[in-house]
């Protein structure tokens, strides 16, 4: 049994933030920020490939009434909203979870870098992800 379905089992502590039938979500021990909360399905899904539409819609939905309290009780204006979708994108946990991290003004997080795209690497990648 992976680490997070031991804790919809109760077989491991958490520090439980909302929970129902098909949701849970805990404080993140290891906190970028205060307040890191993580959403998951209590289904064990290993990630956005395998679960389905409807607990997608229960799980985010979740994210959302959580995102709000954070808002509304923590004083920040804002937060980031992140899943980390297979080991080479930083899933160490592999149960499908979704990351809410508090930030206020210069916190100085970094979570990612852009770049540009050369001549012709728009149209490339278009070509091969377009899915309309
Ligand atoms: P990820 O790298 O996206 O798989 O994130 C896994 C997250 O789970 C990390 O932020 C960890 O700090 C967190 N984590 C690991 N073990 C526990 C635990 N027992 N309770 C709460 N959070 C945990
Ligand atoms: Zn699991």
């Amino acid at each position: 049994m992976c680490l997070f379905c031991k804790i919809v089992s109760n077989e491991i502590p958490a520090n439980k933030v909302y929970e129902d039938d098909f949701v849970l979500a805990f404080l993140d021990i290891a906190p970028v920020s205060h307040g890191h909360t993580l959403v998951i399905p209590k289904k064990h899904y290993t990630n956005m490939e395998e679960i389905d539409n409807d607990d997608l819609c229960r799980v985010i939905t979740v994210v959302k009434k959580i995102g709000q309290s954070l808002k509304d009780n923590l004083g920040i204006a804002g937060y980031n909203i992140q899943a980390n979708n297979n080991t080479v994108a930083g899933q160490v946990v592999p149960h499908l979870h979704f990351h809410l991290i508090p930030r206020i003004k210069d916190d100085g997080l970094q979570l990612w870098s852009g770049h540009s795209y050369k001549d012709g690497e728009t149209e490339e990648i278009l070509s091969k992800i377009k899915i309309f």
